[in-house]
């Protein structure tokens, strides 16, 4: 089956970047929907936040407070989502961030559960819940990106290296 033949509402195009963090331009990529592989591969608490949209305990995840260099990307399809560059300590026991590495790798959508009005942040390529986005956030852009350790991945940058803008 040629690609053509495969709706276009199954493509997603997302920026990609480059071990170090540099910005390596728009990538036109398939969707991923492979929730029995993710069952798998997922430990149990990643799982039900990405694919069942839980909310990690917080102070939970390994390495929330982390400060080191590196990309953080999507637990599920590898997609990159933020950077330790934009990372800075919330107090509230989840990693937050105030801008993603770009606007085509999430998604925003309004989300009403709970009796609260909050806008969800998932995952462009793969619909991975990953968190809440609030506008409480530091400068320049005054948003908190309060994200689920579980959902993430993190890569450090290679050793000397990553960093620059
Ligand atoms: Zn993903």
């Amino acid at each position: 089956m040629s690609q053509d033949s495969v709706p276009s509402s199954e493509f997603v195009t997302i920026t990609e970047f480059s071990e170090e963090g540099e910005n390596l331009g728009p990538v036109r990529v398939s969707k991923v929907h492979d929730d029995f592989h993710w069952q798998k591969v997922l430990s149990p608490i990643a799982y039900d936040v990405t694919r069942k949209h839980a909310t990690e305990r917080p102070f939970s995840g390994p390495g929330y407070d982390r400060k080191d260099g590196g990309l953080y990307r999507c637990i599920c399809c590898g997609t990159p989502l933020f950077s330790a560059l934009t990372k800075f300590d919330s107090g509230t026991g989840w990693p937050s961030f105030w801008d993603p590495l770009s606007g085509n790798n999430i998604q925003l959508r309004e989300d009403h559960s709970y009796g609260m009005r909050r806008t969800e942040v998932l995952c462009s390529r793969c619909d991975a819940h990953l968190g809440h986005v609030f506008n409480d956030g530091p400068p320049p852009t005054g948003l908190r990106y309060c994200i689920n350790m579980a959902a993430l991945n993190f890569v450090p940058f290679p050793a000397g290296k990553g960093g620059a803008p």
